[in-house]
């Protein structure tokens, strides 16, 4: 059976209200269309009782082998952009894969990495390419054991070795400290503030006390839907990376960090839309827009409240 009921046979996708009996009525013929009796919710029986209705290939909770995942992650991030084109491929019928999206998870969190990594990487050489083109300074070794250690040990501060540059004498192979303090001190906690209202949307959807409970709509959808839409940060938190490790490359300044304020500016909207479409379209719920511009203003207004807080202490 395409979902998951506690007993083992065809149940409501949204509910998991058990269907057996239902199933038990038909005598000569069955019908294309059900209403779970539970919920209410209108479904196509072929959904519920065929292996063939199975999740879109795009998605990374359908196993098509190791050599698809990195087309699927890919295919996941970039719907999760577009909710209309993800929630009309994904469906309450599809069972949920934990596994699969913890491995989607890990592997966008090492994107990152390697992206952080590679930021380093491009500011150590520009300080390092700044001093060997400035002719008032000899840098007597390559710009390689440079690039390579600030990419390699990004969040170390010890360095392996030293390049030399008369007049200012030893300077380490790492990302200059000085550099890092400038461009991360100020960005991880304004970075915390959209993860924390993501996960407040999450609770805010839960805690929805009319509508989701007429639905009964079941927490592991929810959890499903929060979990997806952490993606949607992808995109702004990747542009941020760029933008610091382009700050010190020679490129026209300011650009890539408009473009990185420009994604946090889209992820407000974004965010509304996201929670609306999964609402209307995957949970089948009425009113999707009124709940999902509700969801995103409970869920900002919880973290907003606590940074104002420690900013006044402070
Ligand atoms: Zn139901």
């Amino acid at each position: 059976m395409p979902n998951d009921p506690k007993h083992g046979g065809p149940a409501c996708p949204r509910c998991g209200y058990d269907l057996r009996g239902a199933i038990d009525t038909w005598q000569e013929a069955c019908p294309i269309e059900g209403i779970c009796t539970e919920c209410g919710l209108r479904f196509a029986w072929r959904e519920i009782l065929s292996s063939r209705f199975t999740m879109p290939h795009w998605c990374i909770e359908a196993k098509r082998g190791a050599l698809a995942v990195p087309r699927q992650v890919a295919g996941t991030a970039a719907r999760t952009w577009w909710p209309w084109a993800f929630w009309s491929g994904l469906h309450m019928t599809h069972l949920t894969r934990w596994r699969r999206l913890a491995l989607y998870y890990g592997l966008l969190l090492v994107i990152l990495y390697l992206m952080f990594a590679g930021s380093h990487a491009i500011l150590a050489w520009s300080y390092w390419h700044r001093l060997a083109s400035n002719r008032s300074y000899t840098v007597t070794t390559s710009g390689w054991p440079v690039v390579m250690q600030a990419g390699l040990t990004p969040f170390s501060n010890r360095s392996v070795g030293f390049f030399k540059a008369s007049n200012l004498g030893r300077w380490p192979y790492q990302t200059p400290l000085t550099l890092v303090k400038v461009y991360w001190r100020e960005l991880p906690p304004s970075l915390l503030l959209p993860l924390a209202m993501h996960a407040c949307c999450g609770l805010a959807f839960a805690a929805l006390p009319v509508t989701r409970r007429r639905c009964k709509v079941r927490w592991s959808h929810i959890v499903r839907v929060n979990l997806y839409g952490y993606a949607l940060l992808f995109g702004p938190f990747a542009m941020t990376i760029l933008a610091v490790g382009a700050q010190e490359a020679p490129l026209p300044s300011g650009i890539p960090m408009s473009l990185a304020i420009f994604t946090w500016i889209l992820f407000v909207p974004w965010e509304i839309c996201w929670w609306s479409v999964a609402t209307s379209t995957y949970l089948r719920m009425p009113h999707a827009w009124g709940v999902g511009i509700a969801v995103v203003m409970i869920g900002a207004l919880l973290p907003l409240t606590v940074a104002a807080r420690i900013w006044v202490a402070f």
